[in-house]
């Protein structure tokens, strides 16, 4: 049988990009096929101005297949909203989150959603120990500078390959640490040792949080943009949405890579 299809020859091309991705050949392939993720970007209208913040992003991860979108409303943060993504990006100040926002948020991750604070992130929703301990941290306090990160687990699929980033930004400093998390990255100076990127896992989803992003001199930084795109990848792959794009799709594995 002649097979012309177009879902067919779509589900093998799927299939040949899951070989090659498995047999780890790929990072370049991976943008040009992999399905598209979908990134709900919750702003604000304060001092961070996440608008223009999202409008640096925006340009620079639709080309790699991740479509983001902007909101500066916190009735987003719903179960029928939030199932249209793959991924929650938070960089905002907002101080409250009513109970039924928080399960919403909470329930989103524990299914598979991705969740992605930036920066400021760690200083939302201060009425909420919950979000706090999924965050894994909370903004303490910050002075100013020029610095460099050192990054402490380069074999991490989110820190492999990148430089570690060197900014002007705001020397942030914790508390509240949720020790059940996985550090990438550290700001090291006289007074000590600081996490500044690190992962952790949330029922069947992931967070990627990094302090880095006060203002337009980082967020225009290559490394730190292929930070927040490395964490956007890590943190939806257990999407619900990413994991259906996958069903029907016959098993491979060894001798059938040569199929397409
Ligand atoms: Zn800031």
């Amino acid at each position: 049988m002649k097979i012309s299809s177009i879902p067919h020859r779509a589900a093998l091309c799927w299939a040949a990009f899951l070989a090659f991705n498995f047999c780890g050949f790929a990072p370049a392939l991976q943008a040009a096929v992999a399905p598209t993720l979908r990134v709900l970007f919750l702003g604000d209208t304060g001092h961070h101005r996440p608008a223009d913040r999202f409008k640096q992003l925006q340009p620079a991860l639709a080309p790699r297949h991740i479509e983001v979108d902007y909101s500066e409303s916190l009735d987003d943060l719903s179960p029928a909203k939030l199932a249209g993504y793959d991924c929650l990006l938070v960089y905002a100040n907002w101080t409250q989150i009513s109970p039924g926002q928080e399960q919403a948020l909470l329930d989103f991750v524990a299914a598979g959603g991705g969740f992605v604070p930036l920066h400021c992130a760690s200083y939302c929703f201060l009425n909420s120990p919950n979000y706090i301990e999924l965050v894994g941290g909370q903004f303490l306090k910050h002075g100013t500078g020029v610095f460099k990160e050192t990054i402490v687990n380069s074999d991490h699929p989110i820190t492999k390959g990148l430089s570690p980033i060197e900014s002007w930004d705001e020397t942030y400093v914790h508390a509240k640490h949720n020790t059940n998390r996985i550090v990438l990255a550290e700001r090291r100076d006289d007074t000590g040792v600081e996490p500044y990127t690190w992962v952790r896992e949330h029922g069947k989803g992931r967070v990627f949080y990094t302090a880095w992003g006060h203002d337009e001199r980082t967020w225009s930084n290559a490394e730190f943009v292929g930070l927040v795109e490395n964490g956007i990848r890590w943190a939806s792959e257990n999407s619900p949405s990413q994991l259906k794009a996958r069903e029907g799709l016959a098993p491979f594995g060894p001798g059938r890579t040569g199929a397409v």
